[in-house]
């Protein structure tokens, strides 16, 4: 089918078909002149379940959802009709609301399953028979309560100052200094206590929050930069890692965002990185490139998080300004028991090398993985048996005393 714009025209003549049940639709059509008959199919066979006229909207689920259509919709005489395409609603969509947002995409899910409920009883052989959607109507409905009232608590949360960061130690394994942190954000919620991000992130992610939440973490981490700055002198200043998400750069004026609040703070840049996942690369690759260009020539470093958990593509890897490769700790975790995840570690540590890239393995619990990885010419760790993520004070005075560990002997950091 070829594609529409919004704002065309289009006849239908009569007899003909506007839309066929099941098949894919990329648009909506509001109806400008003639009668259409809408029909869906029973026990095989199509019935027809009523008549439209000029200013009724058909098609609209389609397009939101871009599930097959429920029902056809043929014309009873010559018709014309004003198309509104799915990209362009797709679009009008990205910018609303966000309870907007998350509120549409909930009652269309459960529209469409009463709708195929309603199939079901009359078809009971139908191949689209589904009762467990029932049960899944109530979740669909628990999740979107739960997920609008953390989105308004988190959005107070956020304006009354109850996020805050915690930094982890980013290790190099040559002296065993402390190259820099990760900044890690927390919410500690009046009553339900400390919130971890796996719980709000996401959320934060869904509504669009996190573009507010991720500004207010640069901001806090250029502050922590400069506390660490004064502790350890500029020449050896560790850097912060600030975690990012897609939602970040796809924001209009992200990078002009991002100079501002480096700019007010008088942050040297390249103590700031970026942390993305892969997805950011291969989801929106024009997108990403510009922008992480924009920071590279700024002098801010860029991160991939999580690597070798995403996609499996590699050729993306020297596409984009990319300064650091972070292994996944589920690699980490299983590297000294499983020969194949040694053997991935030790691939990806070459494959930065390689392509001139900093690597850092994550979730170090134990001496014996850092030996192991120092073994491998693994440059940074970071993980629990360094040290845990914490409050800025307690990071700033690990900082301040900080005596290197002892990975042969198991000795962590400050037990001399
Ligand atoms: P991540 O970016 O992969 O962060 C590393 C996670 O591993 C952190 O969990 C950290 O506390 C944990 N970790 C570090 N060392 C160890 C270890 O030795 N063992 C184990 N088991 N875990 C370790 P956390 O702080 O709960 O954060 C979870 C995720 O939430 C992060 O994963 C990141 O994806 C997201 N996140 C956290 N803060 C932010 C933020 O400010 N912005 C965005 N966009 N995402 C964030
Ligand atoms: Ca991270
Ligand atoms: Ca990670």
């Amino acid at each position: 089918m070829p594609h529409q714009n919004t704002g065309a025209i289009k006849t239908v003549k009569k007899g003909d078909f506007l839309m066929q049940e099941g098949q894919k639709g990329d648009c909506a059509y509001i109806i400008e002149t003639g009668r259409v008959e809408i029909m869906i199919r029973k026990n095989g066979a199509p019935e027809i379940i009523g008549t439209r006229g000029a200013g009724a909207l058909l098609g609209e689920m389609a397009m939101i959802d871009d599930q097959p259509r429920t029902a056809s919709v043929r014309a009873l005489e010559d018709c014309t009709v004003l198309v509104i395409s799915r990209e362009d609603f797709i679009r009008r969509a990205e910018n609303a609301d966000p309870i907007l947002r998350m509120v549409t995409k909930v009652i269309l899910a459960r529209y469409r399953d009463m709708l195929s409920r309603t199939e079901s009883i009359a078809a009971p052989d139908s191949k689209k028979t589904d009762y467990s959607k029932q049960e899944n109507d109530r979740d669909l409905h628990a999740i979107a309560v739960n997920t609008i009232k953390t989105f308004n608590e988190l959005k107070s949360g956020l304006e009354n100052g109850e996020l805050l960061l915690h930094f982890q130690p980013i290790v190099d394994l040559d002296g065993y200094n402390i190259a820099g942190f990760e900044a890690l954000a927390r919410w500690q919620h009046p009553e339900k206590g400390m919130i971890s991000p796996g719980v709000f992130i996401p959320v934060a992610e869904e509504s669009g929050l996190i573009v507010d939440i991720s500004r207010w973490a640069l901001e806090e981490s250029c502050k922590a930069a400069e506390i660490f700055k004064n502790i350890t002198g500029a020449e050896t200043a560790p850097f912060i890692s600030v975690n990012f998400s897609v939602q970040d750069f796809l924001e209009a004026g992200f990078f002009s965002h991002v100079t501002r609040i480096i700019e007010k703070h008088k942050t040297p840049p390249e103590s700031i990185h970026l942390e993305i996942t892969e997805s950011l690369l291969m989801e929106k690759p024009h997108i990403a490139k510009e922008a992480l260009q924009q920071c590279q020539d700024y002098g801010i470093e860029i991160s991939i998080d999580d690597f070798g958990t995403g996609y499996s593509s590699l050729s993306y890897l020297h596409a984009f300004p990319i300064s650091t490769l972070k292994i996944d700790q589920s690699f980490i975790r299983s590297m000294l028991a499983q020969e194949s995840s040694f053997q991935l570690v030790k691939s990806i540590i070459a494959l930065a090398k390689n392509l001139d890239m900093r690597v850092i393995a994550e979730g170090i619990e134990h001496a014996e993985e850092a030996a192991a990885l120092k073994n491998l010419d693994c440059e940074y760790c970071q993980g629990y048996w360094f040290a845990k993520p914490q409050p800025l004070e307690d990071a700033a005075a690990l900082l301040q005393s900080w005596t290197p560990p002892e990975i042969q002997t198991g000795q962590k950091a400050g037990e001399r």
